[in-house]
């Protein structure tokens, strides 16, 4: 019971307060809930870089790469934890005055935290060429022709105030093009994303100034296909 004491005083009450009367049907239940919660809360943490900061470069410069990792998506990691924490707070407490506002942080913070990760990975020093195997020929079924679906997506990428994604629409059973607002307007939801490009001007403007089209034709230099190979064959194994 002990081990299940939280950081307000109010968790450390009823803690001790179920311990001392621990055969209370009501109060173990609350300490139970209480240990259950404590366990269950993550804790996110802010993944390493798969490569060298200026591994990237000339496509995107280590300073770049150095702010947009290790400031940017770790303020993402700590929004996400720090929203986890309100809510898990609020319903100990039974006051959700807060909730809203937490809830709509958990969907800022978790999609910049989920698709940061897959834009880190999606890029590679040794990337750049057009996708292979399975992903080539969807895209070639879905698009019509891989030109077809890059001029689409750099369509997306263009307009965004957030990201392009290419994503599987598991209820469409086909590859779609998105454009992402912030993180999280924009969704379809039950979407996988396959592939992600970051279009938020913290990730171009030091390298590229307002010349957004530049940093999307230096993407392409780095596109590591087959880690987008990798997500769809996630979808097919889920859904096909
Ligand atoms: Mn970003």
């Amino acid at each position: 019971m002990l081990v299940s004491i939280g950081k307000s005083h109010d968790r450390i009450a009823v803690s001790l307060f179920g311990v001392i009367t621990f055969h209370s049907s009501k109060l173990n239940r609350r300490g139970t809930d209480t240990e259950h919660e404590t366990n269950t809360m993550t804790d996110h943490e802010l993944p390493p870089l798969p490569y060298d900061y200026d591994a990237l470069e000339p496509s995107i410069s280590e300073q770049v790469m150095t702010w947009h990792h290790d400031t940017h998506h770790q303020g993402y990691v700590n929004g996400l934890n720090a929203a986890e924490e309100t809510l898990a707070e609020n319903r100990e407490e039974g006051d959700f005055s807060t909730t809203p506002g937490a809830i709509s942080n958990v969907t800022h913070n978790g999609c910049g935290h989920y698709l940061h990760t897959l834009f880190w990975e999606n890029m590679a020093p040794d990337g750049g060429g057009e996708p292979e195997g399975d992903l080539a020929d969807r895209i070639e079924e879905d698009f019509g022709s891989y030109e077809g679906w890059k001029g689409e997506f750099e369509a997306a990428a263009g307009a965004a105030s957030g990201w392009a994604l290419l994503v599987y629409d598991p209820v469409a059973k086909q590859l779609r093009n998105v454009a992402v607002d912030k993180h999280d307007q924009g969704a379809l939801w039950g979407s996988h994303p396959v592939l992600a490009l970051d279009v938020w001007e913290h990730s171009y403007y030091y390298d590229y100034g307002p010349d957004r089209g530049s940093f999307i034709d230096a993407f392409f230099d780095v596109v590591n296909w087959e880690k987008a190979e990798e997500e769809y064959q996630k979808c097919l194994d889920h859904f096909e």
